[in-house]
């Protein structure tokens, strides 16, 4: 029988609908899943008539590729990308590659290429980002690992991932070891950042304008014709025309708000940290879930304690205008935070990434693709070695316009003085409060650190290093 030129492990939505997408592609693809029901679902329904060939046994599977074998893992990031890793490179040999499309963390990339280099195997990190339909019909592909696994992966990956509207190819090499995987972690850590800020936007015209979905869907929708239009808009606005068939009411209205998270956010936040790099709207991000899972406590504590009404009464043009203004800055915001952790472990780790490129191949496919990722583009040809978003001219004029940053900070004052929390929003805004003061109060801080543990500090007006006088 002819041999399959790759192979797909992993019969959930990923790697169903990316093994869809590659046969698609004019490609003879292997399919193989732990449970052996799930490919044989597979082969009947979706697969039916296609050029797969379905295997039960991981030998078999093995046995059905050409060699050097591609295997692309598409399972749950951790224990099962380890699980399966185990069960099929023993039967690989020199030169075959596997490339691990999952979320995970970069550090355990690193760990399994280092293994699989032991016998030879190449092995390619990489981020699939799109969700199922990005699976299907074109992801973007942040590849990672070995180079020489990409140069034999390059015509599959190119003709798999999606075409940009300005008709960039969604897939570039990012760069050696974990970097694939860096970048993906980081991007998700963009994507909490943005539906947090949106959700805040939200929250306040629910609460504060009592606007109805359908309004908000009119607003957000002007909104996404204009420069804040992307993916995450598009299905927020698109989200709010949902109707629930069981009951005719709007879906958003019957959802519980406790949300879920898989890890990736968490990690943005956590790889920040160990970096020493200020990602704090990704911070907000993260702990608002932390704090809308406490769904509980939050219900009991809103019966203790009040707070200000929440309706504004003014004028309600102004305010919608202001958080446009505050959406906008906040996602700006989110990237600068996001590209400004790729230097750094760029740096760190020696990725050599190339934020450009990086940028670039974001505008399609991935979850935070947006008309933004085209003049962050251009600023990165502007100036490649760029330290911070916020130091492009493009961007510091419209970070800094004043009637924008009026309105941002008008938007966070209102939902402030109402007793909404908007967390991102706020971040984002007292990032750049932060990033344009010449003086930080740190000088306090290094007083105190003195003062309890003789950690001693730096003078303005000498050299060396100094303590309290005793
Ligand atoms: P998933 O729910 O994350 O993982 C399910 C798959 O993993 C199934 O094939 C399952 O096999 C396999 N698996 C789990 N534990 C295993 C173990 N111990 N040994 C062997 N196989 C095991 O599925 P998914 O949503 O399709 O995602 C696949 C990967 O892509 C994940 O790493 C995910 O983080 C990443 N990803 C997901 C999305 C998304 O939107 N869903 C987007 C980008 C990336 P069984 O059927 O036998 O249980």
């Amino acid at each position: 029988m002819e041999k399959a030129q790759i192979g797909v492990v992993g019969m959930e939505v990923m790697g169903k609908n990316l093994a869809l997408n590659i046969e698609d592609k004019g490609y003879k693809v292997a399919v193989f899943n732990r449970t052996g029901s799930k490919t044989e679902r597979f082969i009947e329904n979706e697969a039916s008539g296609k050029n797969f060939i379905p295997s039960y046994k991981i030998e078999d599977f093995v046995n059905s590729l050409e060699t050097p074998r591609k295997v692309w893992l598409m399972v749950k990031a951790g224990f099962g990308t380890d699980a399966m890793i185990g069960q099929i490179s023993p039967y690989l040999s020199e030169g075959d590659i596997m490339i691990d499309g999952g979320n995970s963390h970069f550090k355990d990339t690193e760990r399994r290429e280092e293994e699989l280099k032991k016998g030879g195997i190449l092995y390619a990190g990489s981020g699939v980002s799109g969700g199922e339909e990005g699976a299907r019909y074109g992801p973007c592909l942040m590849p990672g690992g070995a180079s020489a696994a990409y140069d034999q992966l390059e015509t599959i990956f190119k003709k798999v991932a999606a075409v940009a509207d300005d008709g960039t190819v969604c897939v570039f090499y990012i760069g050696e070891r974990g970097a694939g995987h860096f970048v993906k972690t980081t991007h998700n850590g963009i994507e909490y950042a943005i539906m947090e800020s949106i959700s805040e936007v939200y929250n306040v015209l629910k609460n504060a304008l009592k606007m109805s979905p359908e309004e908000m869907r009119g607003v957000m929708a002007e909104w996404e014709d204009e420069k804040l239009g992307g993916y995450l808009m598009e299905i927020t606005v698109d989200g709010l025309g949902i109707i629930d068939p069981d009951t005719g009411n709007p879906l958003i209205d019957l959802i519980l708000d406790k949300a879920g998270q898989k890890g990736t956010g968490k990690w943005t936040s956590q790889s920040a940290a160990d970096l020493g790099e200020p990602v704090p709207t990704i911070d907000a991000a993260l702990s608002a879930r932390f704090m809308s899972a406490k769904k509980e406590e939050r219900v009991k504590a809103s019966k203790l304690v009040h707070g200000p009404s929440e309706t504004y009464d003014e004028d309600k043009d102004i305010i919608i205008k202001s958080l446009r203004d505050a959406l906008y800055g906040s996602m700006i915001v989110s990237y600068a935070q996001g590209l400004a952790l790729l230097r750094a472990a760029s740096i760190e780790y020696d990725y050599k990434l190339d934020l450009k490129e990086i940028a670039n191949i974001w505008k399609g496919g991935c979850i935070i693709r947006s008309k933004l990722l085209f003049p962050i583009v251009e600023a990165f040809e502007r100036n490649p070695d760029l330290i911070n978003l916020i130091f492009d001219p493009e961007f510091s004029k419209v970070i800094g316009d004043w009637g924008m940053q009026t309105n941002w900070r008008l938007a966070v004052k209102t939902a402030l003085d109402l007793g909404i929390p908007v967390p991102a929003l706020q971040a984002s805004l007292t990032y750049v409060d932060s990033y344009r003061s010449a003086f930080l109060p740190a000088n306090m801080i290094q007083l105190q650190r003195d003062i309890f543990g003789a950690h001693g500090f730096k003078r303005l007006d000498k050299e060396g290093d100094f303590h309290i006088p005793k």
